[in-house]
């Protein structure tokens, strides 16, 4: 199998997502005589292996679905050797840096790309995904045991051919590449020095390079020694999901008073502010619901209010933040290498 490319049916060796719910998935692979315990009880391997991938899967005391896996769903269950990037940088990043499947870009020569470091991977499967087929990830890691697991675990996801793993010291060591890189990534504690050997790395022309640092003092140094290099577009930026609860919302209709007509108050269209003077509020169908109407007095415009008559309930669909916000992850800094 291939995170690359999907397939149809489950064989033994494949990575699988076992999902049981949207914050219980495993990742699974499938061995012969293996049994899996679940909160739905014991599941055997043996019988995921020829059924469908997306099939729905019983357990002794209740059902699960068999994923196929991908990149985003990788990054929410992978074994974590370091912290990771998460989809929605992720995806920035895919965009920002120009990267297409490597058959868009075919005639164009191999599409290659380096990263360092590699951490635990989140981030290489999705570039992969985004270079494939006929593209190419390089990949750094100074950190002897982390380079020997992502080489382990790109195998066993049927990624080896798509990705070159690196034992390297990129700021020591520089990344051993002479121009033929279209995008650089970095996600180092100090990124500034590995600028020159990733301005080494890159196309001469149109190159992009892309910088992750949770702070802004590191930002602020990396974009220095950018522009020190004759990058350009240099550009931060911030990602942050922020999702709205829609919902209908159910108040009592507000007391506005009886409807004044603006002619009594001699405050009628053709006297001047008649777009303040008349309003209206209208429910779903357009059908007036509450009238009311201001006049000029001594200390400015009041309104003219009159006992409430009716105290029915209106309801509107509005869209709300959540009370908690997602957290600060980190700042993206990109930019374009152009020769002089
Ligand atoms: N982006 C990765 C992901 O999504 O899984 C996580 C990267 S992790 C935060 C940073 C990695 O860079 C660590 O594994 C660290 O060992 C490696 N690293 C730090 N400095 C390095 C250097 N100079 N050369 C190569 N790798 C380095």
């Amino acid at each position: 199998m291939s995170f690359a490319a999907y397939k149809e049916i489950i064989e033994e060796g494949d990575t699988v997502i076992l999902h049981i719910g949207h914050e219980n998935m495993y990742p699974l692979t499938v061995k012969k005589g293996e049994t899996f315990q679940t909160k739905y009880g014991a599941l055997k391997h043996e019988d995921l292996i020829g059924i469908k991938f997306g099939s729905k899967v019983h357990a002794t005391k209740g059902y699960m679905h068999v994923l196929h896996p991908t990149p985003e769903l990788w990054t929410v269950n992978l074994p974590h050797r370091t912290q990771i990037l998460y989809s929605t940088d992720i995806s920035m990043v895919l965009m920002q840096l120009d990267l297409v499947p490597g058959n868009v870009v075919v005639e164009s020569g191999p599409f290659s790309l380096t990263l360092s470091g590699t951490g635990s991977g989140s981030l290489s499967h999705a570039l992969i995904r985004a270079v494939a087929p006929t593209g190419h990830l390089y990949t750094y890691e100074f950190h002897k045991q982390r380079a020997e697991k992502a080489v382990e675990e790109f195998k066993d996801h049927g990624l080896s051919d798509l990705v070159t793993v690196n034992h390297r010291d990129v700021c020591m060591d520089g990344f051993g590449l002479d121009h033929i890189a279209d995008a650089v990534f970095l996600d180092l504690p100090r990124p500034w020095e590995a600028v020159l050997s990733a301005k080494q790395a890159l196309k001469l022309q149109g190159g992009r390079i892309c910088s992750f640092s949770p702070c802004i003092e590191q930002v602020q140094r990396v974009c220095e020694v950018l522009s020190e290099s004759n990058f350009t577009d240099v550009t931060t930026m911030e990602c942050l999901v922020r999702k709205f609860e829609v919902k209908s919302i159910n108040m009592p209709e507000p007391d506005l008073g009886d409807m004044k007509d603006p002619h009594e108050l001699g405050q009628g269209e053709g006297e001047g502010h008649s777009s303040d003077v008349k309003r209206e509020q209208v429910d779903d169908n357009g059908s007036p619901q509450v009238k009311y109407a201001k006049v000029e007095g001594s200390s400015g415009w009041q309104y003219k209010h009159k006992t409430r008559k009716n105290s029915e309930m209106f309801s509107f669909r509005t869209a709300l933040p959540p009370h908690q916000m997602p957290g600060h992850t980190g700042y993206l800094t990109f930019a374009t290498l152009y020769s002089e």
